[in-house]
């Protein structure tokens, strides 16, 4: 079966078809290309935008599985009405102030295995941003009003022939033609005029840049049309991001990015849209005063790893609302910990052997995967696995050859998952001198010592295995 995605667009699972087959990457393989809106840089990154993430990570893993060349973008939006209010409000240049939570939003994917690919600023591509409202304005799409701010009609677009409302349908018996709405972030199914370029006002302080209606700034829309097509052409293969951006966010970048007719031979601006659905916090949408406000580095300092939080942020599909629980999480670590210690045997196991991946596993996998990232169909594939080899390793019917091809099979299934090998905790020193005292002490015949020193170092948190080369201390498993 070959790959198949729901796609937001046409509301139907589709077969993945490159939106130009013959294009080929670096790398010799089919070429995509994915965008995924970025993070808005003036806060800590919450779980919910990294759910959105994490699905982004699979959905360009998968795709390289599958023997694509995938180039991936991810916008940084630094410039946008929350961010001028908090700039405003913490009285810190724009660029040292977006600069913490971008440094920070970098470093939380890495904490997750998330590869970004590229990550444009907004503020790098103002000219990028001016050519394109300009080439509206050349169009008929985008009016400019008395006080320097330029507005995309969606009257004139819609008088074009195009279709304003492909995302979502939209009420356009209240429309007013020439109503306007400026802020970003706006009501459901507004069908309003929305800024493109946003004149300075006093509020805006130093966040201003030059420009031929006057000094203004871009609208949050613009920005990921101009960045998305300045890197990857005027028409590329695949755009995500949270459910809520599909209105307006998406629909706008569609009606720009199509009014400004750059596509050739008939393309779309995007093949496939594809959306994920929401994380809500213990039944509830995360809300600071509701007190389940959870970023990454809140569950961090509960000390999970990220791996553990992947893990859960991928356990259901990308398209149902997923509750997020404390107690998820602790399962998360108990799954974790299922899956180390079977490919632990079986590294053990296979030794210096190599073997061709176990087609079974990779397989099945595959076309779970291959099913719309159905990934509840994929973890019970894993854990069926996981059950069957315990119990051949158990019954010592394994040879390390066939280790060897179960450990190639399951690299590859977590080249797609990306969980990463389980990391080797670093010993505390301390616990290294007590471990070498307690090869003295046994020496000495003093066994009440040396027993005490497992026990303290078992209080610790690690255990000592005696092996013929000497004491390893291992981290006890959560
Ligand atoms: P923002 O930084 O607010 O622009 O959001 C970044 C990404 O996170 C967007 O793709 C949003 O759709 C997504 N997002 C925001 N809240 C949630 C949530 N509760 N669950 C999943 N994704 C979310
Ligand atoms: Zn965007």
């Amino acid at each position: 079966m070959a790959l198949h995605l729901f796609n937001s667009l046409t509301r139907r699972i589709e077969e993945f078809v490159p939106i130009d087959p013959a294009r080929v990457g670096p790398d010799g393989r089919p070429y995509v290309g994915l965008y995924c809106c970025g993070p808005t840089v003036y806060d800590y990154g919450h779980i919910g935008n990294f759910r959105t993430f994490v699905f982004a990570d699979v959905v360009r893993r998968h795709l390289g599985f599958r023997g694509y060349s995938v180039r991936t973008v991810m916008n940084i939006t630094d410039v946008e009405d929350k961010i001028i209010r908090r700039v405003r409000e913490t009285g810190r240049p724009l660029r040292e102030f977006t600069r913490v939570f971008e440094d920070a939003f970098l470093e939380d994917l890495k904490t997750l295995n998330c590869h970004p690919g590229e990550t444009p600023r907004a503020t790098e591509h103002i000219g990028e941003i001016i050519a394109l409202i300009q080439k509206l304005e050349q169009r008929g799409l985008a009016y400019a009003t008395a006080d320097g701010s330029v507005w995309f009609s969606i009257d004139k677009y819609q008088g074009c022939g195009c279709r304003y409302g492909v995302l979502k349908s939209i009420d356009f018996t209240q429309m007013r033609p020439g109503e306007r709405v400026a802020a970003d972030e706006y009501e459901k199914e507004a069908a309003a005029d929305f800024a493109l370029w946003k004149a300075r006002v006093p509020e805006d302080g130093d966040v201003s840049w030059d420009s031929p209606w006057g000094p203004g700034r871009p609208g949050w829309h613009i920005e990921c049309s101009a960045m998305s097509m300045a890197l990857l052409g005027p028409s590329f293969d695949l755009h995500l991001g949270g459910e809520d951006l599909a209105f307006p966010h998406h629909e706008d970048e569609i009606a720009q990015s199509e009014g400004a007719a750059l596509q050739k031979d008939g393309r779309p601006f995007v093949k496939y849209w594809l959306h994920g659905a929401h994380l809500l916090v213990e039944g509830k949408k995360m809300s600071k005063t509701l007190g389940n406000f959870f970023t990454l580095r809140d569950l961090r300092s509960k000390g999970f790893s990220g791996r553990e939080v992947r893990q859960l942020l991928l356990s259901a599909h990308y398209r149902e609302t997923f509750n997020f629980t404390l107690e998820g999480l602790a399962g998360a670590r108990s799954a974790l910990t299922r899956i180390d210690e079977c490919v632990d045997k079986l590294t053990q196991l296979a030794g210096n052997q190599s073997g061709g991946a176990d087609a079974a596993l990779v397989g099945a996998f595959t076309e779970a995967m291959d099913n719309d990232l159905n990934v509840a169909r994929a973890w019970g594939i894993v854990f069926d696995w996981v059950r069957e080899t315990n119990r051949q390793l158990a019954a010592g019917s394994l040879s390390p050859a066939q280790a060897a091809s179960a450990l190639a099979a399951w690299h590859q299934v977590d080249s797609v998952l990306g969980l990463g090998p389980r990391p080797v905790a670093e010993i505390p020193p301390s616990l290294l001198a007590l471990a070498q005292e307690r090869v003295s002490a046994k020496r000495a015949r003093d066994f009440a010592r040396a027993d005490q020193i497992r026990e303290q170092v078992k209080a610790a948190g690690w255990i000592i295995d005696d092996t013929p080369s000497g004491p390893r201390l291992k981290p006890i498993a959560p």
